[in-house]
């Protein structure tokens, strides 16, 4: 009997993505080829100033070095699958597909005065927010430095070439806000190097200022964020001033309630002096009310704050309406009688479900 033969499954060997890589991982690596010590400044220069579209055209290598890197290693690894304009091109909306398949979204929105980019940190959200449609679609996967700084790239080397020939023309990021597929502080270590990367003055050089985190409320991450020498904004997704309502439309607060919020916050304030913004999203017969503005005027009440209200934005399948304009009005009325400062948030991209909650996408084929 012929005996029977076992293949063993080699898994395919995974090729660096250079974008996951720090300065000083990069120097080990040049280090391990036996490059000298100023290769890796170079290549961060090349990848991050000069959005280099391939390590062909870093000419500043030697040949060999430039084969070596395209051969071991990966320049980005995503691929766009879909782009889709809304706002008469002034929205941009891109669909990416990750190496196994996965998707995420990012979302560029073009101003007289800025260019602001929304960037997911997580393919898929854990926290189930019932208002959102990244919520629903659970948890898919946390992903790399690299995967989150990419989208940024992407968008930053377009402005730079033709400024999406829109009609609001920028030749570069102003803003960056992570609001798009889930939530950073639940992928903190990771998206946190995304954020030195973006930063780092020797390469992209973002300004902390310019850039801005949302939370759904993981009060460990507020805490983290307060020790961080990089000091960008911090905005917390509020909702409702209430555990009872609050732990109804988000499950987290269940584990993190509003007075463990508040306390995590405060400390934040006390230790950054920094103003942090309170996004409260507006939901018809839910958390509208005179009443509960009021209460949730009396949350925050000297806290140094802003309030932003955010009219609902449509989710196929969720059993909820967006407030209608007077009643936002109403509530925005309630804040700023009572000293607190209270602005609207301008919907962008509707038509393309571009605009906040309404990034939800499914796997792609290879
Ligand atoms: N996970 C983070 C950041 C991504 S969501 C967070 O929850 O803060 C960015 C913002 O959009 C949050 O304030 C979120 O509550 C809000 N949002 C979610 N779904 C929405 C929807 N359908 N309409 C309007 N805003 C929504
Ligand atoms: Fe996740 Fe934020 Fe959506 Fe809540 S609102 S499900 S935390 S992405």
């Amino acid at each position: 009997m012929q005996k029977e033969m076992t293949t063993i499954k080699l898994e395919p060997q995974r090729a660096i993505n250079i974008y996951d890589l720090t300065l000083p991982q990069l120097t080990e690596l040049m280090k391990s080829w036996g490059q000298p010590g100023f290769r890796a400044k170079q290549i961060y220069i090349q990848l991050y100033r000069n959005l280099a579209p391939s390590f062909e055209a870093m000419t500043d290598l030697p040949a060999a070095l430039r084969e070596r890197l395209t051969a071991e290693t990966k320049l980005g690894v995503l691929q766009l699958v879909q782009e889709q304009t809304a706002d008469d091109g002034d929205t941009r909306k891109v669909l990416w597909r990750l190496p196994d398949g996965n998707v995420v979204e990012s979302v560029l929105m073009l101003y007289p005065d800025r260019a602001t980019i929304c960037i997911s940190t997580q393919a898929g959200c854990a926290m189930g927010c019932v208002f959102c449609a990244t919520g629903r679609m659970g948890l898919l996967r946390n992903i790399t430095p690299g995967e989150i700084v990419e989208q940024v790239l992407y968008f930053e080397r377009n402005l730079r070439n033709n400024g999406f020939n829109a009609a609001h023309r920028h030749d570069h990021i102003t803003n960056l806000v992570f609001m798009g597929m889930g939530e950073p502080f639940a992928n903190y270590d990771r998206w946190w190097t995304s954020v030195e990367q973006l930063h780092n003055p020797q390469g992209f050089n973002l300004g902390a200022r310019n850039m801005t985190v949302s939370t759904v409320g993981l009060a460990p991450g507020i805490r983290r964020l307060s020790t961080e020498k990089i000091p960008l904004n911090l905005a917390i997704s509020l909702h409702a001033p209430n555990d009872e309502l609050r732990s109804a439309l988000m499950p987290v607060n269940r584990r993190y309630p509003i007075d463990e919020l508040m306390a995590a916050t405060q400390e934040y304030i006390e230790k950054t002096h920094r103003r942090v913004s309170f996004e409260y999203v507006l939901l018809q017969g839910q958390n509208d009310s005179v009443e509960l503005a009021e209460q949730l005027a009396d949350l925050v009440k000297g806290m140094l704050c802003h309030v932003n209200l955010i009219p609902w934005n449509p989710v196929p399948g969720a059993p909820l309406q967006r407030s209608h304009r007077k009643q936002i009005e109403s509530f925005q009325n309630v804040l700023l009688e009572r000293g607190i400062a209270c602005t609207v948030r301008a919907e962008r991209g509707v038509a393309i479900a571009a605009a906040c909650g309404q990034l939800a996408a499914v796997p792609q084929p290879a």
